[in-house]
């Protein structure tokens, strides 16, 4: 298996937890596989008169626990495979935080910087009818991931609605409110980065405030990650995005940044009180927190020895391979895994699916206190079960995750 093979190493963190709970062999198999995977192969008619042809994915893990629920990344390095290990992390992602979704993940093969806003609009609504066939508010449903935002889910939830008849809210989360978004849902995973990282900082006895803290990424979940240990008092020292990184040994003006260059790829490069950096430069900064928020595969065998950090919170789904990981391991760095750190933003989307189906909605105090409550219980299961087993975060998180959806698949037996 090779170290950046997503789905090999999805497949072994299964492997790991199944022995700790000494499941059955043939049980592991369902679990190590997904429920359906669908592949398409749909045309757009590009603004220049040229017809291209894009192929996309959606695939559901496990419906054991309530129908699947997972992200759409549009992105020119999608394949069946990556997308299968997504699915399968959401699958123990929401059984960690205990929601009653599985797991379920789609893409399209495609570089969106290359697409107008029509040809992404055309894209994305031709995309969703091809799926279609697997979709819907009580089966399984799709909110943002890389590549894709409010917009595009507003575009589905419109493509759907049109073909149903009637306005079907529920068939998306992550949309804007004006279409039944919920409040507190764009902030969400970071948000629930950093009540992970308050957790995680109580148990290691380190003081939140004044920790030098890095972030790779600034997107969506590492910009709101940043702007919030800001707010905590922790001084972020380094961000970067796609195009590279900044650093201040004194800190950035987190909030500023963000407010200018959120949501800009390579903005962030304009600043000019700081010293530019690359991505791998960056994750070996000597600093308190590492919150890699980017993409899959960044700590690796070749840069885990280097790593100075004393606790990682992982914002990215897979940031770290599973060399790395036993090499953090043995250097004592502890690891508060994707799919419990990251798991914020299924949290609030769930918020949304709820308020959806009722048409009754929340405010956001309301939304951000739940969350908050329901990451602080997931952390400390978590905690327990790696105090219990004396192992790391990452098996202990899925050591319950699993758990929790063997039980169920168990319980409903094997059809027919
Ligand atoms: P995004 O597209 O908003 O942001 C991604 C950021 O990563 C951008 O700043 C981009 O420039 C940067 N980036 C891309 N390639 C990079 C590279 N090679 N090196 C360094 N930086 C790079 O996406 P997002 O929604 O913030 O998602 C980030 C990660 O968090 C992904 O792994 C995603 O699966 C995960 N995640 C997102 C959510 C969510 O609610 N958005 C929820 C759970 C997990």
């Amino acid at each position: 298996m090779s170290e950046y093979d997503v789905l090999g190493m999805a497949r072994q963190q299964l492997r790991v937890a199944a022995r700790y709970l000494d499941l059955d062999d043939g049980l592991v198999e369902v679990l190590a596989r997904p429920k359906r995977a669908v592949t398409v192969n749909f045309p757009v008619l590009m603004d220049s008169g040229e017809v291209r042809v894009f192929e996309g994915y959606r695939v559901q893990h496990n419906q054991s626990r309530g129908p699947t629920k997972g992200g759409l990344r549009f992105h020119p390095d999608v394949d069946v495979s990556e997308t299968t290990a997504l699915a399968m992390w959401m699958t123990w992602k929401c059984a960690v935080v205990n929601i009653p979704y599985g797991g379920a993940k789609g893409g399209v093969k495609v570089n969106t910087k290359e697409l107008s806003i029509r040809e992404l609009e055309k894209l994305t609504r031709r995309f969703i009818t091809e799926i279609n066939i697997v979709v819907g508010e009580r089966s399984d449903i799709p909110a943002p991931d890389i590549g894709t935002n409010a917009k595009v889910m507003g575009w589905i939830m419109d493509t759907y609605s049109m073909q149903a008849g009637y306005t079907v809210p529920g068939v998306v989360t992550g949309k804007p409110l004006e279409l039944g978004g919920s409040e507190g849902r764009v902030e969400a995973t970071g948000r629930g980065v950093i009540v992970c990282t308050i957790e995680a900082c109580k148990m290691m006895n380190m003081p939140l405030e004044g920790a030098r803290v890095v972030v790779q990424g600034f997107g969506n979940v590492g910009s709101v990650a940043a702007r919030l240990a800001e707010r905590e008092g922790a001084k972020v020292i380094a961000i970067s995005d796609g195009t590279g990184g900044i650093y201040n040994p004194n800190g950035l003006p987190i909030n500023d940044l963000y407010i200018k260059y959120s949501g800009v790829e390579g903005g962030i490069q304009n600043y000019q009180d700081c010293t530019k950096i690359t991505n791998k430069e960056l994750l070996e900064l000597e600093c308190d927190i590492l919150i890699p928020a980017a993409i899959q595969a960044q700590i690796t065998k070749e840069n885990a020895p280097n790593i100075k950090a004393k606790l990682i919170v992982e914002g990215a789904n897979g940031p770290t391979t599973l060399e790395a990981d036993q090499i953090l391991a043995d250097k004592g760095i502890i690891v508060v895994p994707d799919i419990l750190a990251n798991a914020g933003g299924v949290v609030v989307s769930y918020f949304e699916w709820v308020q959806d189906l009722q048409n009754f909605f929340w405010e956001e105090e309301q939304v951000n206190d739940r969350l908050a409550r329901i990451m602080r219980a997931a952390y400390a299961g978590v905690a327990e079960m790696m105090h219990l087993h004396k192992t790391d975060m990452r098996t202990a998180a899925m050591i319950i995750g699993v758990k929790r959806v063997s039980d169920a698949t168990l319980m409903r037996g094997i059809f027919p």
